[in-house]
């Protein structure tokens, strides 16, 4: 398949004359969309910022017609390139298109423009006694739409799932430029093919996604957590095994191992940072929520079982406040990695969770034959862990990257994948083939030719090289 490019002088004349006031071309608004979270920067020709479908629709038409391409992009905090104009082309911003234009407590349903900030939507349900469950650690800066995109996850994917499982329906305008409605207001519904499923994590590959239908649930009554610190991650492990097969289902379950740890120790309260001794020490968060006295009553037996395991220490954090502080040092880590390294390239692997432990056993050797740091941290209830290779200057890159392979083949001899949440995009693509076999890749390439003939909507993602 050709890659369409950028729109020529004259058809961008035409887009500008089409659009007006909304298609920006100036230096500044096409610098603001050149980059995501990745690292990478490739500025598009142009920028639409999108107001309504029927300008999604009348683009994607004018892109087939002018063979150019079109790239869909939310807030751009991607991490895996996906938002990017790769091959000059239009980014079609849909962050102007952000009302709540329902919560209808009645059915527990929210309708949603993709613009809307995920954090946004949980403090709207909120306010009406409802949860939106999907907290990816970027919800406060992350869209609805790119989260529907990349089937966002987060620490509460262990109990309640990933952004697919809350997409009821959605409308999405097609490369082609057609408008169709896919999925229900129902909580089910099993007629036809699942297109919600199928739009839903396909990377702004196969539609412009212009309004979701979403599932909210009660909320919970109380939420409470608590840390605990282990000798090594093995047993870190161990307790957060013994928690899942002694009858739990925490709503988190998170893990930093010891570099990590070292990272943000300081933010640990007084009395517990004698335990960590900067060796091999591991941190593990639980967090349980429900029915406030089944609540109070699940974390006090979690935290029977996480002595049990050999806790060296134990932070409960039974209010809103202790709660905030345990979860900063959990999410300070990613920052703190970034900030302390030239070169970081995150990679979020995913193996069973019995597995975890190996996965994290066997980095010590990566680190030593390319010469790397590596920190892992991440969801211990699903097995996704983030792992971020660093390295202290740019002239290591080709040797982070070369251990990044090593990872990802890591992961897939132990039965995982190479991304639980972050997606494919650019940042992934080459490494594909390794986990998709080619009988299943011809599938998929088949469906991304019978939606999009002429490869304009987000040319180049998610596949390795032209066909
Ligand atoms: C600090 C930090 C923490 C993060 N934590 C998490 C985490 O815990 N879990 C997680 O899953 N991710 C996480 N991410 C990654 C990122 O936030 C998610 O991938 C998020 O879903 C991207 O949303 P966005 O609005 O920024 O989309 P963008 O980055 O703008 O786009 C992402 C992809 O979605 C497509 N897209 C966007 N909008 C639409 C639309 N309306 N229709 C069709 N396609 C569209 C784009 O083409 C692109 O392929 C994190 C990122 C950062 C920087």
């Amino acid at each position: 398949m050709q890659h369409p490019g950028a729109p020529n002088a004259e058809v961008l004349t035409l887009l500008e004359r089409e659009f007006g006031a909304d298609l920006l071309t100036a230096p500044e608004a096409v610098e603001a969309r050149s980059r995501d979270d990745s690292g990478l920067c490739l500025p598009p020709a142009a920028v639409l910022l999108a107001r309504s479908e029927a300008q999604v629709a009348r683009l994607l038409t004018l892109a087939n017609e002018h063979l150019f391409a079109v790239v869909p992009r939310g807030a751009g905090t991607g991490l895996a390139g996906g938002c990017l104009a790769e091959t000059g082309g239009v980014v079609l911003d849909m962050t102007a298109m952000n009302r709540i234009i329902a919560i209808d407590s009645d059915s527990v349903t929210a309708t949603v423009e993709p613009g809307v900030l995920t954090g946004d939507l949980r403090r709207a349900a909120r306010a009406q006694g409802l949860f939106y469950p999907p907290d990816p650690a970027s919800l406060d800066t992350s869209t609805i739409g790119g989260n529907a995109a990349t089937n966002a996850g987060g620490p509460a994917c262990v109990k309640y799932g990933t952004t697919r499982d809350y997409v009821l329906g959605l409308t999405a305008v097609l490369p082609t430029g057609e408008v169709i409605q896919a999925g229900t207001a129902t909580r089910k519904g099993v007629v036809g093919y699942d297109l919600t499923r199928l739009l839903v994590g396909s990377e702004g590959t196969l539609g412009v996604i212009t309004r979701l239908t979403l599932k909210l649930l009660p909320h919970p009554a109380r939420q409470q957590c608590l840390a605990a610190i282990y000798p090594d991650l093995g047993a870190a492990m161990r307790a957060i095994i013994s928690v899942m097969t002694r009858g739990h289902l925490p709503a988190a379950m998170e893990f930093l191992d010891a570099r990590c740890l070292k990272l943000v120790g300081d933010l640990l309260p007084e009395h517990v940072k004698h335990k960590v001794s900067g060796g091999r020490e591991a941190l593990v968060l639980i967090e349980s929520d429900g029915g406030a006295e089944e609540t109070a009553r699940e974390a006090a037996s979690i935290e029977a079982i996480c002595r049990e395991l050999g806790a060296l220490a134990i932070i409960p954090a039974p209010d809103d406040e202790a709660r905030e502080a345990v979860w900063k040092v959990r999410r300070s880590v990613s920052t703190r990695i970034h900030e302390s390294c030239a070169v970081y390239i995150p990679e979020d692997i995913a193996v069973p969770i019995g597995r975890i432990a190996e996965m994290v056993g066997a980095l010590p050797a990566v680190e030593e034959r390319f010469g790397i740091d590596i920190y892992a941290f991440g969801h211990a209830g699903d097995g996704n862990i983030h792992l971020n290779l660093t390295a202290p200057d740019e002239a290591a890159r080709p040797r982070v990257e070369q251990a990044a392979e090593e990872c990802v083949r890591l992961a897939l001899s132990l039965g995982g994948t190479m991304s639980g949440e972050h997606g494919v995009g650019m940042a992934k693509r080459h490494l594909l083939p390794l986990e998709i076999a080619p009988a299943s890749l011809k599938v998929q390439r088949g469906i991304k030719r019978l939606l999009d003939p002429n490869n304009i909507l987000n040319p180049g993602k998610l596949f390795p090289g032209e066909e």
